[in-house]
This record gives structure tokens, sequence and C-alpha cells, in this order.
């Protein structure tokens, strides 16, 4: 199988779009001079999912979730159904500052908030989360920001990264300060990162790498031969 790949070449000012073959002779000549920005190949499961997902009913129009016109492009970067959410499990939970999403991600969202996040803010502290810190969700880059390597998932609306989350008394619970310890604190997000990796396929926390201090990365990617492999660190 013959998979397309597309370069994203940034040079200084000036954006391109270079539509290959893999292996073209020519055209790697042409790019060796500059690394690409990013690489991706046309992975057709991505355009699938969304539709059935659209399709089926599951995620409705709200105050809270909003459609928003398609975003194609550049390169493989974008959504064909792209939605704006701003809050879930029926507007109790805010998603501060609004999140730019695939279909797909917002009922597994919904599913972690209503089966571990606030099981677990009960079991800690005896009331709910109403808000959660989005630090990213679209976002046209490579993966950690890193020049040359593949296509973020959060270039496909497929992940959202979580940096804190804040409690119905007004307590805010901070990645960066409380996952490490044995506090109250930490307990309740080890626990809710943990009860994300039945949900997500890939979950990435702060014992990931230093990228993730911070925060906690979801993503619906497929991996793995079979696309059935999990990720969660
Ligand atoms: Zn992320």
């Amino acid at each position: 199988m013959v998979y397309r790949v597309r370069y994203f070449v940034v040079l200084g000012l000036c954006l391109g779009v270079v539509t290959v073959a893999a292996g073209c002779g020519s055209i790697k000549k042409s790019l060796s001079k500059t690394k690409p920005y990013f690489l991706a190949k046309e992975e057709p499961w991505r355009q699938s999912e969304e539709f059935v997902c659209v399709r089926s009913g599951d995620v409705r129009r709200s105050a809270f979730i909003v459609p928003r016109s398609r975003i194609d492009g550049p390169s493989f970067c974008g959504a064909e159904y792209p939605l704006k959410v701003s809050a879930l499990d029926h507007g109790r939970v805010r998603m501060s500052p609004g999140a730019t999403l695939r279909c797909p991600m917002v009922p597994a969202i919904e599913k972690w908030i209503r089966e571990v996040v606030q099981p677990a803010s009960y079991r800690h502290f005896n009331q709910p989360v109403r808000d959660m810190n989005v630090i990213s969700s679209y976002s046209c880059r490579p993966q950690n920001n890193r020049h040359g390597a593949r296509l973020s998932e959060h270039g496909y609306a497929n992940a959202i990264d979580i940096a804190k989350f804040t409690l119905a008394g007004g307590q805010t619970i901070d990645i960066k300060k409380s996952w490490r310890g044995r506090s109250s604190e930490s307990f309740f997000l080890k626990e809710i990162h943990r009860g994300a990796c039945r949900i997500f396929y890939t979950v990435l926390g702060p014992n990931y790498d230093k990228n993730h201090y911070n925060h906690f990365h979801f993503d619906l990617a497929r991996h793995g031969r079979f696309g059935t492999k999990r990720i969660c660190k």
C-alpha cells in the first residue's frame, strides 16, 4: 500500500503545503534543505469515525455544544464537523476555556467525567467538580511542538489537555502543584488519570515526560497494527 504523505513546511513567514508520493526522489531532494514542520499521512479511519459519531446522535447540539465550521488544513489538520464545547454533563461541568473537538472526543470526555471524575471527587472531597481548565484542544502542530515530529492528535481536534479542576466549593486542584505527594488532591488526580486509561486510547500525565508536568493529555489515536493498543503513562 502506498501512502500519500503530506509534508507541511514552514519557511520563515512563508507557509507552504506540498503533497507528494512517499519516496519521491525529487521531493526528498527539495525538502532536504528544510526539515518539514510535521509529518502526517492519510488515515481514512479518522473521517469515518467522525462521520459515524455525528450520525449516531450521541452528541447533541446545545447551549454548551455548538457546531463550528469545517477546519480544512493546513495539511491534514482540521476536522469535518468540529464542535465548540463549553460545558459537559448537561452544563454541570464547565470547560474553561471552551474546547474545539471532533465528535468522538465529546462522549469520551463526558464518560470520563461521569464515571471517573465525579465519583472520585465525591469520594475525596464530598462534592463534584464544576470546572476543568483546558490548556489545549485543536492546535495544528507537531507532537510536543517538536519540529519534524508527527502531527499531534491536537491537529485533528482529537485531543485535549487539562491542567486544573475546580470543585463546587471553589477549591482548585492543580496538576502541577498536587500530582506528587500523598494529599487527597494527589490521590484524586492519580485516580482520575488511571480511570481515563479505560476510556481514551492515549493518556499521558506528569509521569510520562517533562512536557506533561502540568497537565493530562487524552486522545483517541489508534495505536499498533490493529489500532487497538492503548497508551497509559
Ligand atoms: Zn496534548
